[in-house]
């Protein structure tokens, strides 16, 4: 790849060294498992958990004389997420054989993309808060197959393999060395994970392998010449990533400021003790010698097959963003945060619609998710309905509640069930606005406490303990609104 700058050096990413500051340079090769029902060359099931060498076919398990036969549906996918990281598409594409030897990968070589890929040049878009929007460049998205597993801890001398793995279809999706920070690379691959999350081409968990990433690191003086890079492999979570980064990055400056070199090698991430160590030296492409696999036919499809799978394609989370601002006039981070999985953006357009979205958004946001990630709960196992939360949101924007009460009608609801305007009902916990009560409850206060209404006059600030009387006369029951207007007037402040 040839390596182009397109960042402009952002002082707040330095890392400053003993002999002044330096900047990280990281591009990232992320294996994503597609979601598909059977491998990319074989009718085996794609199944997670199954025991060991369940899911093998005899093409999976290399035995003579099988033939691959590529699987649509991961073409499907691979265009899919292609069209989704707005990516050239290539309609002719060729699978190679890469050559290695492994005890997981019978075939002796796996089947890859290498010179020419299913999808080339893309972008991922990333918001950095205040620091704006930054386009993260996509180089490829290649398919190829995953190898099986081998398992060293079941036997004191010996050792298994498991080839339930073994030829399930991974994308690679390289990105171009654009990301200039640990907090932009976790940031890249969250975005990432949510992109094929709303595609629906991978389910990007991290924990069960089905997304991995291959982290390059490399140091420079900020906006210098790109420095010789370590490669950081299989990282299988984004807060390791952002470890691994970190302790990369420091390793390699250390290195030069000693007046030291960086060998270009595979090193491993360590959760535990956080370091990074050598794996071994960097192969070049030619010793895997690449070439098309004889088996199979270059991969070939028209317009019409991309314009389809375009058609079919859901709103993306960027675009969903864009439209929940406009539509319900939320902010930026707010839209930001609704956007982040379609189950959570779902939730909230089932709440808002028809609604105030402004306040919406707060209770979706605040107090269902605050209380979800509280109890550890999905969207999917939580108590309380859209439905629900919307009768409670309806019940505050029609004043027959204030919020404070809505947060106690929310944990009744949330706790006990049922319908909010019900419970309202039943407990008596409507908000007083009627005028009249109030005034007569105010009338009192202030008729027995006059030292607080003399001392108010010079010190308005305590208006909040005659609020707080008569909240509790009235459980918190009143009208705030209304308890204010008239506690003002009668004590001739304005
Ligand atoms: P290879 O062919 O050895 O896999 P590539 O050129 O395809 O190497 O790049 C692999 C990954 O390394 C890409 O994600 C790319 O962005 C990243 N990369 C390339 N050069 C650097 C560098 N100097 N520092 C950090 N990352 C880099
Ligand atoms: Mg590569």
């Amino acid at each position: 790849m040839t390596l182009v700058d397109t960042r402009t050096p952002n002082p707040k990413y330095f890392i400053s060294g003993a002999t002044g500051d330096w900047e990280m340079v990281i591009g990232m090769e992320v294996h994503a498992q597609v979601t598909s029902e059977s491998k990319l060359f074989s009718g085996s099931s794609t199944e997670f958990g199954r025991p060991p060498n369940s899911n093998v076919s005899f093409v999976d398990a290399a035995m003579p004389g099988m033939l691959p036969v590529i699987n649509d549906e991961c073409v499907r996918q691979a265009v899919r997420t292609g069209l989704g990281l707005k990516a050239q598409i290539n309609k002719r594409s060729v699978f190679d054989r890469k050559n290695y030897f492994y005890p997981d990968l019978p075939q002796g070589y796996q089947i890859s993309q290498f010179k020419d890929p299913i999808v080339g040049e893309g972008k991922v878009l990333l918001d950095l808060g205040e620091d704006g929007e930054v386009e993260i460049g996509i180089e490829r998205l290649h398919l190829e197959q995953d190898a099986g597993k081998s398992i060293h801890d079941q036997h004191p001398n010996m050792s298994f393999v498991d080839l339930n793995r073994s030829g399930v279809a991974l994308m690679e999706i390289v990105s171009k060395p654009d990301l200039r920070s640990s907090d932009e690379a976790k940031a890249y691959l969250s975005k990432l994970r949510t992109i094929l999350r709303y595609l629906g081409t991978c389910d990007g968990n991290m924990e069960q392998g089905s997304m991995r990433a291959d982290i390059n690191v490399s140091v420079r003086r900020p906006g210098g010449d790109f420095g010789t890079r370590c490669e950081i492999k299989n990282v299988n979570s984004v807060r390791f990533a952002g470890q691994a980064i970190e302790y990369e990055a420091r390793r390699q400056i250390d290195i030069l400021e000693d007046g030291g070199a960086i060998d270009q090698e595979t090193r491993l991430f360590d959760p535990k003790s956080g370091q990074t160590r050598s794996m071994r030296s960097k192969e070049e492409a030619h010793d895997y010698r690449y070439f098309p696999d004889p088996d199979l036919l270059p991969l070939e499809f028209d317009d019409a097959f991309v314009a389809e799978l375009a058609k079919g394609l859901p709103e993306l989370p960027d675009e969903k963003r864009q439209r929940f601002i406009e539509t319900y006039g939320i902010s930026h981070y707010d839209a930001s945060v609704l956007v982040t999985d379609r189950e959570s953006a779902d939730f909230f357009e089932a709440v808002a619609k028809g609604r105030d979205g402004k306040l919406a958004a707060n209770w979706v946001i605040n107090e269902y998710f605050g209380r979800l990630n509280k109890e550890g709960h999905s969207i999917a196992e939580s108590p309380v309905s859209a439905d629900q939360l919307g009768g409670i949101i309806d019940l505050i924007a029609n004043g027959e509640i204030s919020g404070k009460i809505a947060k106690d009608l929310f944990e009744i609801v949330w706790t006990e069930g049922g319908d909010p305007a019900e419970v309202v009902q039943a407990r008596g916990m409507k908000q007083v606005s009627d005028t009249g009560a109030i005034e007569k409850i105010v009338d009192d206060i202030i008729a027995g406490n006059p030292g607080q209404v003399e001392a108010v006059k010079n010190k308005p600030g305590l208006l909040g303990w005659f609020v707080g009387q008569v909240m509790k006369q009235t459980g918190g029951k009143a009208n705030p609104q209304a308890v204010n207007a008239i506690l003002k007037d009668k004590l001739g402040l304005d």
